[in-house]
């Protein structure tokens, strides 16, 4: 945030001033034509400026209308709480279990429903709070103070909705970090914010835990069996938060060896949103408007959960007593406080994902980055992978894929691909691009997950999140059939 009156200090002179000021004399012809050259060359970058300011303009102001006309009530309703219901809320931070679900959990607290709510993170690496906090640039110390008292504020958080403490587990690994973490599981992380490279909190379920994926998929596996839940709440793969796409995928992963140790019924698994452009619309406090999935999502199978108003009124209380965060950004957290709460089932692994296409600014002026689909076709030897994008991928922009295999031993692998990329098989056909990954894992995985990105000069534009990807049959065909893999015409893969 820019204080308002160190402003003008800052803005630079004119570009023009420095010839208004020449004397007459010196104005010869080739300053003259420069002095034309800048101008032109300002009045095109402005027109343009203006050209691509307008046009994301109006590209917002047609999604807010058509996000805004959306109904809720068109969505069908969350499956009834039942008596013998236990509930688990994954949150990457404190203060995602409020705002996604607190409805949710004041109404199944006040019908004796058993809750509990895990936290990955305990925010320790949300430095703006943290600047806020300590009024100059937060030092580890200070990160790890404001994890603490982030803690804190769920654990009171968690009390106006009706639970008590030992309902609250905190599993303290990084904020900001999940996603590192899980793109490079074998690679112990550091928190850039706090140092830590292990589990910094006496009181979280694992103290000293290395930052590591695997360790956090242990520890959340434990918290999960632990509790038996019959529905678990995590964020949304395609939430915009780094660490909140990442939970998704972890919390599957530990539901997932849970159940094939047989340590667990296969729980039902929702995800709720929180982060995703400027959602939630209007953005603000208002109470009586129900919840409306944003317009790049709506097509999702959404189920609503509506809020009776002592349920709300909790709800609202709960976001207020995380107080770091309401002091920063009041405006984003009320816009939770509403009628209803959505959840969307988490959908059964499967081989094509069509992901939102053309529902940012960003991504609306750059289509040759923007994803709409994911294809996957797995062998034992790798995976070919179909990537639409709304016009074909062309430079400078850039494909990122990476793929995560667990084994039955718990042991992950992941590999990285960067297209363009000479080694790497390849096929353009139209918007689509066919790809060849050779990933010798796969033939010992359990499951595997893959990534896609799409970036310009480093910068990340799209994201497809974790998607699970269905692997071929135990003792099935031995690879890929060759017609349907390695892309015809294209540069055999690099083994
Ligand atoms: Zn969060």
């Amino acid at each position: 945030m820019a204080e308002g009156g160190g402003l003008e200090n800052r803005i630079p002179p004119r570009v023009g001033r420095g010839f208004e000021s020449l004397p007459l004399r010196h104005a010869s012809g080739e300053l003259r034509v420069r002095r034309w050259t800048v101008r032109i060359a300002l009045a095109l970058l402005g027109g343009l400026g203006s050209y691509v300011g307008l046009s994301a303009l109006l590209f917002v102001a047609a999604m807010h209308r058509a996000s805004l006309s959306q109904e809720a009530h068109l969505h069908p309703a969350l499956p009834a709480l039942r008596p013998d219901d236990r509930l688990l809320i994954i949150a990457p931070h404190p203060d995602d279990e409020a705002l996604g679900c607190g409805g949710l959990i004041a109404t199944a607290a006040a019908q004796g429903i058993p809750v509990r709510v895990v936290y990955l993170t305990s925010g320790d690496g949300f430095t703006v709070a943290a600047a806020l906090t300590a009024r100059s640039t937060p030092d580890p110390a200070e990160c790890l103070q404001l994890g603490e008292q982030r803690a804190q504020e769920a654990r009171r958080g968690l009390e106006t909705l009706g639970l008590s403490a030992p309902d609250a587990v905190f599993l303290g690994y990084p904020d900001r970090g999940l996603l590192p973490m899980a793109t490079r599981p074998n690679r112990v992380y550091r928190s850039a914010a706090t140092g830590a490279q292990r589990v910094p909190y006496p009181d979280a379920q694992s103290p000293n835990a290395p930052y590591l994926a695997p360790a956090l998929v242990a520890d959340l596996r434990r918290a999960i069996a632990e509790f038996q839940p019959t529905r678990v709440f995590t964020t949304h793969p395609l939430d915009d938060h780094e660490d909140h796409a990442a939970a998704a995928m972890l919390t599957r992963e530990a539901i997932a060896q849970a159940v094939q140790s047989g340590e667990l019924r296969a729980p039902a698994l929702y995800y709720y949103l929180v982060h995703y452009g400027d959602w939630p619309l209007p953005q603000g406090m208002h109470p009586d408007r129900p919840l409306a999935p944003p317009l790049g999502l709506a097509h999702e199978r959404w189920q609503v959960f509506w809020l009776g108003d002592a349920a709300r009124a909790r709800k609202r209380a709960a976001i207020h007593a995380h107080e770091s965060q309401y002091a920063i950004m009041a405006r984003f957290l009320s816009s939770f406080v509403r009628r209803s709460e959505l959840f969307a089932p988490a959908p059964p692994i499967h081989p094509n994902y069509t992901l939102p296409a053309d529902d940012n600014p960003t991504i609306h002026l750059q289509p040759h980055a923007d994803l709409a689909s994911v294809q996957t076709q797995t062998g034992r030897e790798g995976v070919r992978v179909s990537i639409e994008t709304r016009q074909p991928l062309r430079a400078p922009y850039q494909l990122e894929l990476t793929l995560l295999s667990v084994d039955a031993a718990g042991n992950w692998s992941d590999t990285r691909w960067r297209y363009p990329n000479r080694r790497l098989s390849a096929r353009k056909e139209g918007n689509l691009l066919h790809l060849w990954l050779p990933h010798r894992p796969l033939a010992d995985a359990e499951r595997a997950y893959l990534m896609a990105r799409t970036t310009v000069y480093g910068a990340e534009l799209d994201r497809s999140g974790w998607l699970p990807i269905p692997l071929p049959a135990a003792g099935g065909e031995s690879g890929v059939p060759a017609d349907a893999s390695a892309p015809q015409s294209a540069p055999s893969p690099a083994r």
